[in-house]
């Protein structure tokens, strides 16, 4: 891995108009499975986020007006690209994210997808034409590129999240400023890489690998050339931008964090609803903005189920993707401390730990093992918070009501999981659950073809599905008088 890391020629890793830059100082990038450097990358800074804008928007002129089919077809071939390179990108994805191989895998495949995807949304441009009430004009509605895009993209998924808001991007004509996380730029600049080669024109895709984040984003939110900014991160993060964004009535995007209820009623396929919650907590390790948050169970069959739960967390190895281990190490040592905080917090309380996995011992990574817990308190911070990582909380219900009050009261509303055999009951709880994507005894709501995003304080604008398309594109009419 260490000379596919080195290929990527990680200390000039600043990609403007085409050219790749060193900088004054470089970053390192850990290995979260040792606690270990991989390797050291440039460190760009608020003028090279300036000398991003000054090639995008160069490259706009040009690239807004290239045929919709030739855009297509340039991100057709990047998917072709990412497909013939899975298991080296992969490997990007693990080495730096420490996820499995097998999960890493899987990310590469949901985010190629999204080239394809946008590939094919390219050449399906959308318009009105109307004829005024009056009857003396002709309305005729267009959309056109919304111009020089910032993209701003977290750690958890350093390959899905880019392609998520590149592909768009660039099917809708618009050109691009990449910043990936400091945690894991690897995989970003492996893709970068890859749409040089599939053709894009110079300065359409700029890459500013940074640790100076709000240096470089806000010279982005600065810079009036800067039309729409899309985010993927924190709430925290998040609302700060927006409120910087709002200076310049900048478009925004943001996906923001999650907090995803898990409802299982006593009609429940069991089997089907404990596979579900396998996947929809343990990928990833649990760190997905969508990962299966607060576990809400049937007081008739939650026992069955916190077994069954732990069974199954039982046969999932932890250790590194090195090893062939099932779940990987979490991104920080920080993030394992705080977690097992909100596990004491939650015991003290009154929770009771139903299971534990161990962890390899002596590694130096940030290994955490999945825990099922039971009879956890309403008010326990591993209900309420998001938590970046593989813990089941179980919380007991018997009224359908007091139900959909508790899953509610959350601020976030991202994804969410319905259980139930009766597909009537299954659907009714799903559409008073305040979530912006709902898996109906399915626990994986991904999908490139499917808009993306969530409601109150988890984000505004879609991803994926044609509605990913429009958050790069700007409406215009035109008024034709019809004498
Ligand atoms: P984060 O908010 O710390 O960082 C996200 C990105 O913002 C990174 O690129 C980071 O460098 C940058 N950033 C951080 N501080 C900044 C600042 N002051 N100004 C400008 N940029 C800044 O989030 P994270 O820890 O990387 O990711 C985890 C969070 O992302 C979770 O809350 C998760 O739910 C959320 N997430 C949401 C989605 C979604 O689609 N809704 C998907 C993945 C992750």
């Amino acid at each position: 891995m260490t000379r596919q890391l080195e290929a990527l020629d990680p200390g000039r890793a600043i990609l403007i108009g085409g050219i790749w830059r060193a900088s004054e100082s470089t970053f390192v990038v850990d290995d979260p499975a040792t606690g270990r450097p991989l390797t050291r990358v440039a460190n760009g800074t608020s003028a090279d986020a300036t000398a991003a804008v000054n090639s995008a928007a160069t490259a706009f002129g040009d690239w807004r007006h290239v045929p919709p089919r030739e855009r297509s077809e340039l991100l057709r071939h990047a998917f072709d690209l990412m497909m013939r390179d899975a298991d080296e990108i992969a490997g990007v994805i693990s080495a730096e994210n420490g996820k499995s191989s097998a999960d890493a895998r899987a990310e590469v495949t949901y985010a190629a997808e999204f080239f394809r995807w946008f590939s094919e949304e390219a050449v399906r441009g959308t318009g009105a034409y109307g004829v005024a009430p009056s009857g003396g004009a002709r309305t005729v509605v267009t959309h056109h590129p919304i111009g020089v895009a910032a993209l701003v993209t977290p750690w958890n998924f350093p390959a899905a999240m880019a392609t998520r808001k590149l592909a768009p991007a660039l099917a809708a004509g618009c050109t691009a400023v990449l910043k990936p996380a400091a945690e894991t730029p690897l995989t970003a600049i492996k893709i970068a890489h890859l749409l040089e080669e599939a053709g894009f024109p110079p300065g359409v895709v700029n890459l500013v690998p940074t640790t100076s984040a709000a240096a470089v984003v806000t010279a982005w939110l600065d810079d009036p050339r800067v039309r729409l900014l899309s985010f993927t991160g924190s709430t925290a993060v998040g609302k700060q931008l927006l409120r910087q964004a709002a200076d310049r009535v900048v478009v925004t995007a943001m996906e923001l964090g999650g907090n995803a209820p898990f409802i299982v009623a006593d009609d429940a396929d069991l089997e089907l609803a404990v596979d579900a919650a396998v996947v929809a907590k343990l990928r990833g390790g649990g760190q997905a903005c969508t990962a299966a948050n607060r576990f809400y169970v049937h007081a008739s069959v939650i026992d069955r189920f916190a077994v069954m739960l732990g069974a199954r967390f039982a046969a999932h190895r932890v250790g590194a993707a090195t090893d062939g281990a099932d779940i990987g190490p979490l991104v920080s040592a920080r993030a394992v401390a705080e977690i097992t905080r909100k596990i004491d917090e939650a015991v003290e309380a009154g929770a009771t730990i139903a299971h534990r996995s161990p962890i390899p011992e002596g590694s130096g990574g940030y290994f955490l093992g999945p825990v099922v817990l039971t009879d956890v308190p309403a008010d326990a911070r591993l209900i309420v918070e998001e938590t970046f990582g593989p813990v089941a909380p179980l919380v007991s219900w018997t009224d359908e009501a007091d139900l959909l009050t508790q899953v509610n009261a959350s601020e976030f509303g991202l994804a969410a999981y319905v259980f139930s055999r009766d597909l009537e009951r299954a659907l009714r709880i799903s559409e008073e659950v305040e979530a912006g994507m709902v898996g109906v005894n399915r626990g994986l709501v991904s999908d490139p073809s499917a808009p993306f995003g969530g409601v109150k304080q988890s984000g505004l604008g879609r991803e994926g599905g044609h509605e990913g398309l429009l958050e790069f594109l700007q409406t215009q009419y035109l008024s034709v008088d019809w004498a």
